[in-house]
């Protein structure tokens, strides 16, 4: 993986990843493929949405269907039929939210499937071999994610456990195999998120993520972390933020430097009819779009808003069929990824302020 700046924009960068499966322009939003699948949608309607990366959920896929399987079609690439570059969590992040099934020592962690009961043990080695089978593009080391809210003792054995994790994972990263991104933790506090990165900046990664946030925190919180780390990660490695967000939450997050997103939150949101649009949230379950004739967002170019009226989707959604999942997930999607060109198209003209302040207003009237 190569990472090239193209622009700046105050801190907000422009830039690109190469990959041997083609180039991301970032700042980019990566849909969540939890069971190598982006849940509704196709690969086909992955890439009419803009979307140029994905990523996937090491843990379920090492649960179902297993790396055996996985593995005898050469990766994840060829077994979903996405062609284009894929993250791959370390698995890390579930194992922690299944908090009350868990046991955490300094080697790795031990769990009980959620899916049938099973002991599962995960070191910050098997997460690499893992990895490394599905034949991802980036791979993420294993970290301990703290809660929210955490003591600072907490998040000191976080930081210590993570970052011993962070070393035993280059160790096993292979050359062959794809780029390894660092995670830098320590909850809201900023002297424990530099603590953190400072033992991180020695090893060899080729990007660094921001973990352990996205979980109840408040933005202001968030976006200090930010302030703070935009300031040491080093300028020629892409940054990407775990787990954020709403629009509002990437915008924020791009004015301080980061290039990477990965949420639910679209396909989500898309399932249960919330629905983002340039003229703000549509909610399509309320009745009064039970005989509206337009599209969702006229500004849109999805499938569901080139040929359908929300009146009939409206419908489809009542009626449960999933061909409505599918649309307004395909819709919320298409409207991140239309989000983050009009984003990195300011950045390219040097007003994403101006963008911001828009966009701002825009939250705000809805
Ligand atoms: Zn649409």
């Amino acid at each position: 993986m190569e990472f090239e700046c193209l622009a700046r924009d105050g801190d907000a960068r422009l830039g690109r990843l190469r990959f041997a499966r083609g180039s991301v322009e970032t700042p980019a939003f990566m849909p969540v493929g939890t069971y190598g699948s982006v849940k509704g949608l196709d690969c086909a309607d992955l890439l009419a949405s803009g979307s140029q990366m994905i990523l996937g959920n090491t843990l379920h896929l090492a649960l179902r269907p297993g790396v055996e399987v996985i593995s005898r079609f050469g990766g994840l690439h060829a077994f979903m039929g996405w062609s284009g570059p894929i993250l791959t969590d370390s698995g890390g992040f579930q194992v922690m939210s299944l908090a009350s099934l868990r046991t955490i020592d300094d080697d790795g962690v031990t769990f009980r499937a959620p899916v049938d009961g099973r002991l599962f043990r995960l070191t910050p080695e098997r997460a690499i071999a893992i990895q490394e089978a599905l034949g991802s593009d980036v791979l993420m080391v294993l970290d301990h994610c703290p809660p929210y809210p955490a003591t600072a003792g907490e998040i000191e054995a976080s930081i210590a456990r993570s970052t011993l994790w962070a070393a035993r994972s280059c160790g096993a990263h292979g050359e062959g195999s794809g780029a390894l991104f660092g995670i830098v933790q320590g909850g809201v506090d900023i002297p424990s998120r530099l603590r953190s990165f400072e033992a991180l900046k020695p090893m060899a990664f080729a990007g660094f993520a921001i973990g352990g946030l996205a979980v109840g925190e408040p933005a202001r919180e968030r976006l200090a972390v930010l302030d703070a780390l935009k300031t040491v990660l080093p300028p020629d490695r892409p940054r990407y933020l775990m787990g954020v967000g709403k629009p509002a939450d990437l915008v924020a997050a791009i004015m301080r430097g980061v290039d990477l997103f990965d949420c639910v939150l679209p396909t989500r949101n898309g399932r249960n009819a919330h629905l983002f649009t340039t003229r703000g949230i549509l909610r399509l379950r309320n009745a009064r779009y039970r005989s509206d004739e337009n599209p969702i967002d006229a500004d849109c170019p999805c499938l569901a808003c080139r040929r359908l009226s929300r009146a009939y989707l409206h419908h489809l959604d009542r009626v449960g069929d999933p061909l409505a999942l599918r649309l307004l997930s395909l819709h919320n999607l298409t409207y991140y990824q239309m989000l983050l060109g009009r984003v990195r198209q300011a950045i390219r003209e040097g007003r994403l302020v101006s963008l911001a302040k828009d966009f701002e207003a825009l939250e705000e009237s809805t």
